[in-house]
């Protein structure tokens, strides 16, 4: 009698539906035997590798046969240092995704709430249900998060409100003076985690220091990463900001070496280097006004984005625009799970990058 394991799953794991990621490069040169591919799936930073976070991860190297420190000491340090937060304020994650999860398994049962935005990161649908947890998804206002809904949609039973700002994979940003109003009036029992992937990206002319609410807003927790304007998305580093009991909490959790050793240091040094961070917004910003002049020639219309990434509306499905760009060695990331068909989000590539992208989607659209 054969095992159908599926039944032995814990219900929310059951009923999860998978992440799709962007599709990775040698998967389309398998497919297609293709070179040259230009690949704006995943907003990573198209820098390339710092060159002080080079030096350092040799430097590093003869030490891994060793484990890494589980404290993090150093770069918590670095970071309280750079973000006037105290140590006891910072958890390490595995990426920022980690944090997410492990926000969820240390304070979500099955009879609680989750409330979060229409088009939303998928990472929060994902997490909520893994732990069994019931998912209120709010009604979005032209694409971006209605805070007003969800404050609204919270209840006795809400426990967590995810808000990503700005929010992948429309880019759109929130105002301070909406935040504030939205926190003024969550319940103190309803964590509310503010997801801030993007923040290194945004104007500073609109960009809001939520670090500074920690002391007033006991149930905030912000969450960064270094996989964006940081650059180093394969290493795995995010972090939370929080009250010292949350981050207590969220500690208890995790892994005890859930960050390696070079990923530490990497994300230690990548904090110093300002010239790095400098270059990569300068070129964001850049390359967000090559793509969305061409898109205005083209009479394309787009989502008003914050981040390293534009969300281009079609008015029609994207699925045969995106095949199309794949044919011609560009990978785009379509939408469809977001609930948003007609859109393909487009991270901001190195200027070059961002021309064969515009070349072939030129060409795709001459093909329909
Ligand atoms: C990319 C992204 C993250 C970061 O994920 P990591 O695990 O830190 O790589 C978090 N939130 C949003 C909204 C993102 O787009």
């Amino acid at each position: 009698m054969s095992v159908d394991f599926y039944d032995l799953a814990v219900p929310g794991v059951q009923k999860l539906v998978p992440y799709v990621p962007g599709k990775p490069i040698e998967e389309l040169e398998r497919e297609l035997g293709l070179t040259d591919i230009v690949k704006l799936a995943s907003n990573e930073n198209p820098q390339g590798i710092n060159p002080s976070v080079e030096r350092a991860i040799y430097a590093m190297l003869p030490n891994i046969t060793r484990y890494p420190d589980g404290n993090g000491f150093r770069l918590k340090h670095a970071l309280a240092d750079k973000l006037s937060v105290t140590v006891d304020q910072i958890t390490l994650g595995n990426g920022s995704n980690e944090i997410l999860e492990l926000v969820a398994r240390t304070f979500l049962t099955p009879e609680l709430e989750v409330v979060f935005a229409e088009h939303a990161f998928a990472v929060y649908p994902l997490v909520t249900c893994a732990v069994g947890a019931k998912a209120k998804v709010v009604a979005a206002k032209e694409f971006a998060h209605d805070l007003a809904a969800m404050a609204d949609a919270v209840n006795a039973n809400t426990r967590i409100v995810f808000i990503a700002n700005p929010n992948n994979p429309t880019g759109t940003l929130l105002n301070e003076q909406s935040l504030l109003e939205f926190l003024e009036k969550l319940p103190a029992t309803v964590l509310c985690v503010l997801d801030e992937a993007y923040y290194e990206y945004v104007d500073s002319t609109v960009r809001t220091n939520t670090l500074s609410w920690l002391d007033r807003y006991p149930n905030l927790i912000v969450t960064r990463t270094f996989s964006k304007a940081y650059g180093l998305a394969g290493l795995r580093v995010g972090y939370a900001l929080s009250s010292p009991a949350i981050a207590d909490l969220l500690n208890r959790v995790r892994q005890p070496f859930n960050n390696n050793m070079l990923a530490l240091c990497a994300a230690e040094t990548a904090l110093q280097d300002h010239s790095y961070l400098e270059r990569t917004v300068a070129s964001n910003r850049a390359g967000m006004q090559q793509l969305t002049a061409a898109f205005e020639k083209l009479g394309l219309a787009w989502i008003e984005s914050a981040g390293n990434f534009v969300a281009l509306d079609l008015q029609r499905p994207a699925q045969p625009c995106y095949e199309r760009l794949l044919r011609q060695g560009v990978i785009v990331r379509p939408v469809a799970n977001y609930g948003m068909p007609n859109h393909l989000r487009v991270s901001i590539g190195k200027e070059e990058e961002n021309r064969k992208f515009i070349l072939a989607l030129e060409s795709a659209l001459d093909d329909v």
